[in-house]
């Protein structure tokens, strides 16, 4: 196989899994990130990030000596045959993307590459973006380069597994030769490759992106109705994802999508559209939809108690999803402030994501040492995170730990007939309430 000396600039949840990968296929990997706390951790073999797997395949490549880190640009790009740009690009006030660290990046790129080089871009660049880089830096180095869009789309909570086992590799290049290298590169991990011009493969990621966010918009609406028209969204989402044209994924309502990439992404491509005069209406409606589904659950309460002052709430989650300590735009924080400006007393508690949590959340929100510690005496319950250990709650725990036993379940974890028998008050997303 082509093994290759690579770069790769960031050590986040991208940066890091794609380093690791390219080691792990025989690649010898450099990773560079400017934060000195992450290098100094990774350099001990401790991931900064809690990912499943990712530990052990990183300690495993950096004791082969095919993976190593560094904070200096200078020692990272020396010898690249290619540079993989994996930096945040995380939202503007105005909900454009804010590209500061990719232009520093490539100022960096600009000074210490010596050689022909691919510089690959993973992380998520408004359209158009690749074609500036390629011309900013044709006007500062006298070195031969491409510039290559090869967009992420591993999910945390399974990013070695997505990485290892996608659907497709994208690669947008305008030569041959930089597609073709990189398609040579990537090829021991037997993925299908997709080559394409820059600008749709930039294009290919916001699209997906939104595509995805549209269809949880989609059927929180539907589930919005079921409620209102008594069905239950759980047998209606089955019954429409049977139909292939519609596939049953991402079809379960719930409290809305939150994470690091759908709302920023979604905003970014409605302002992406607005720069070329299109008004991204379904889209808009999307976000809208989403905005309101975050605040579901605290609606419900409210309209359950009354008044939620004084109450006493268990909040079981705060990643925004399980298996990732990640609370970038997590549906935990909406409700956490929603709750506490009620004024309700908030307790919180996750598996993995507290340490986060604890910078996150308002002030008044205390934290307890685990899911029953923060159930016991509480007034209701709000399930927030799908994590395993929640869903293997059973109703009755519930019925013991809280006062007078109600759960408010963002995430549809339980079975209505469960908490009919165990005589808990029992509201979900688009099911009728158990009262
Ligand atoms: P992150 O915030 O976890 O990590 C970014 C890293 O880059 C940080 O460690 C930061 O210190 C480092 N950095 C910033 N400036 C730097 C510089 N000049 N030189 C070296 N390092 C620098 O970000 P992430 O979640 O990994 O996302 C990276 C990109 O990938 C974003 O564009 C994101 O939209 C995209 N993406 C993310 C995911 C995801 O699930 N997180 C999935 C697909 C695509």
């Amino acid at each position: 196989m082509l093994s290759k000396n690579i770069a790769v600039v960031g050590t986040g949840y991208v940066g890091l899994v794609t380093g690791v990968a390219l080691s792990e296929i025989g690649h010898t990997v450099t990773c560079v990130d400017v934060d000195e706390e992450k290098v100094a951790l990774l350099k001990d073999g401790v991931s900064p990030i809690y990912e499943p797997e990712l530990s052990e395949l990183m300690k495993k490549n950096y004791e082969a000596g095919r993976l190593s880190f560094t904070t200096s640009h200078r020692i990272a790009f020396a010898g690249a045959d290619a540079i993989y740009i994996a930096v945040g690009t995380p939202q503007n006030e105005d909900g454009t993307a804010d590209l500061r660290f990719i232009e520093s990046v490539v100022r960096n790129i600009a000074d210490y590459i010596t050689k022909y080089v691919v510089i690959v871009t993973k992380s998520t660049v408004p359209v158009g973006t690749n074609h500036h880089i390629k011309r900013y830096l044709e006007g500062e180095t006298e070195v031969p380069f491409d510039v290559v869009s090869n967009p992420e789309f591993l999910r945390e909570g399974s990013a070695i597994q997505d990485t290892f086992d996608g659907d497709r590799i994208v690669i947008g290049a305008d030569t041959e030769m930089a597609a073709t290298l990189l398609e040579e590169m990537n090829e021991p991990f037997g993925i299908p490759i997709f080559k394409t011009d820059v600008r749709s493969a930039e294009m290919i990621k916001y699209a997906s992106n939104a595509f995805l966010a549209t269809k949880i918009s989609f059927v929180n609406e539907i589930a919005t109705l079921c409620e209102k028209l008594e069905a239950n969204v759980e047998d209606v989402a089955h019954g429409m994802g049977l139909d292939k044209r519609i596939g049953e994924k991402f079809l379960q309502a719930g409290i809305g999508y939150g994470g690091s990439c759908f709302p920023k992404d979604t905003n970014a491509l409605v302002q992406i559209a607005g720069n070329v005069e299109h008004e991204f209406t379904l889209l808009k409606a999307v976000i809208e939809v989403n905005y309101k589904q975050q605040r579901l659950l605290v609606e419900k309460a409210k309209q359950h108690f009354g008044s939620l002052r004084g109450k006493r709430i268990a909040l079981l989650g705060t990643a925004f999803k399980p298996n990732t300590d990640d609370m970038r735009e997590a549906a935990s924080t909406v409700i956490a402030e929603e709750l506490v400006l009620a004024g309700a007393q908030v307790v919180a508690y996750d598996p993995i994501a507290m340490a986060q949590a604890k910078v996150e959340f308002p002030e008044a929100v205390n934290f307890a040492e685990s899911a029953e510690a923060a159930l016991d005496g509480a007034d209701a319950a709000f399930l927030v995170t799908e994590w395993e250990e929640f869903k293997v709650i059973k109703a009755n725990h519930y019925v013991k730990l809280l006062k007078k036993p109600v759960l408010f379940d963002g995430r549809n974890c339980y079975n209505l007939e469960e908490m009919k028998r165990a005589g808990l008050d029992y509201y979900s997303v688009g099911r009728p309430a158990v009262r």
